[in-house]
């Protein structure tokens, strides 16, 4: 029997920015796969399954998901954001990479969604112009000297960084660490922006620099910019704007 896997992700909260394309997989799918809160975001319909767990099982939940489809179901494994950053795309890969032979008749496929950083970015103007690099400050799959050495390369290389999972409840001081990272190599006046619940009702951006940056703005539903040399910062059009110009300037 030949099963179907859809790999999506929800994007960061609001209806308008779920591709059509996604929304066409969630009216199809036999089956969706996911942990509980993005399940909860999607209509119940007639007759589809849900299978929701906790946010640690992502490699149970992938061999779920392929189990499910390699029974011919039409399963749909549900991210937030984009399903391939930092979330369950590669854990379905690396679930496929040590394969089940009964895994192989699937059809899987990775479908794009709007990142949290995107997002985030389109409501403060444009702090991506120029080049940029994404960080997870999790440390659960990773040691805090990784992250450390990347975020210091991040700063020497004079990148704009996005930094998700800047705290969770069990690790509250992760954003507070990297501050104190960011703070050796980057200027004091460095704009920084905290983007809270990006696209949901409760959403709060706050503008301020590297110097005054409070780590008890980030939670994990944050997503903190930290910009390059070369980002501004300006009034216009009734409120403030940041961006990063598309050349250096000569920097
Ligand atoms: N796959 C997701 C990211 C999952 S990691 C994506 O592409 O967006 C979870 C982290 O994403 C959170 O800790 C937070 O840093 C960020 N995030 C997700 N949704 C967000 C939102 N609506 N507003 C701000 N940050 C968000």
């Amino acid at each position: 029997m030949t099963g179907q896997l859809d790999i999506i992700g929800l994007g960061p909260g609001r209806q308008e920015w779920l591709t059509t394309e996604t929304e066409a997989i969630l009216a199809r799918a036999s089956d969706l796969v996911g942990y509980g809160p993005y399940l909860d975001r999607v209509p119940h319909r007639d007759g589809q399954r849900r299978h929701a767990s906790d946010n640690r099982e992502e490699i149970s939940r992938a061999r779920q998901g392929l189990d499910l489809a390699s029974s011919g179901a039409h399963v749909a494994i549900v991210s937030g954001g984009d399903p391939g950053v930092f979330a369950m795309a590669a854990a379905v890969f690396e679930t496929l990479e040590q394969g089940d032979a009964a895994w192989q008749s699937i059809n899987v496929a990775v479908h794009p969604g709007v990142t949290a950083m995107l997002a985030a970015a389109a409501r403060l103007g444009a702090p991506l112009g120029h080049d940029f690099c994404a960080i997870s400050l999790s440390d659960n799959l990773k040691s805090w000297e990784v992250i450390e050495r990347r975020l210091h390369a991040a700063a020497t290389g004079d990148f704009v960084i996005a930094l998700y999972n800047p705290a969770s409840k069990a690790r509250p001081h992760l954003i507070h660490d990297a501050f104190t990272v960011l703070r050796e190599t980057k200027e004091p006046e460095t704009i920084v922006a905290f983007a809270r619940a990006v696209g949901r009702p409760d959403e709060h951006m706050t503008l301020t620099t590297l110097a005054k940056a409070d780590p008890a703005l980030a939670d994990m539903s944050t997503l903190v910019l930290v910009g390059a040399h070369a980002t501004r910062s300006f009034e216009a059009c009734g409120r403030r704007w940041i961006y990063t110009p598309r050349g250096t300037g000569g920097v």
